[in-house]
């Protein structure tokens, strides 16, 4: 960590970015070390730091993939289902009623 490269608040040099400007470009520093810092001078305190990382050696942010995107609907499809009627609601089932407005309506009724 020593031996980094420190380079002044906003002359960072080409190919360099920080976690939140990989971040904006959709990618991620991917398990690469810091590869140089920023540091902005500040009064009666210490330097004010950014890590740098290499865009060559980011790597894009994980894809959706189209088993991830079925795990995500299925999970999505249970909030949904109503334990009751078993219909799709429609809506995430709230927790408070624990099943769907109309069954929840129906119960109400009867009690
Ligand atoms: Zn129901």
């Amino acid at each position: 960590m020593a031996t980094l490269p420190v380079y002044r608040w906003r002359l960072a040099p080409d190919g360099y970015a920080t976690r939140r400007q990989l971040r904006a470009l959709g990618l991620r520093p991917g398990g690469q070390d810091v590869a140089a810092q920023l540091e902005r001078p500040r009064r009666r305190r210490g330097p004010l730091v950014a890590y740098l990382y290499r865009v060559d050696r980011a790597k894009p942010v994980r894809p959706m993939t189209p088993a991830r995107m079925a795990a995500l609907e299925a999970a999505m499809r249970a909030r949904r289902t109503c334990p009751n009627c078993r219909r799709d609601a429609g809506y995430c089932i709230p927790r408070s009623l624990g099943m769907c407005v109309p069954c929840s309506d129906s119960f109400t009724d009867a009690a």
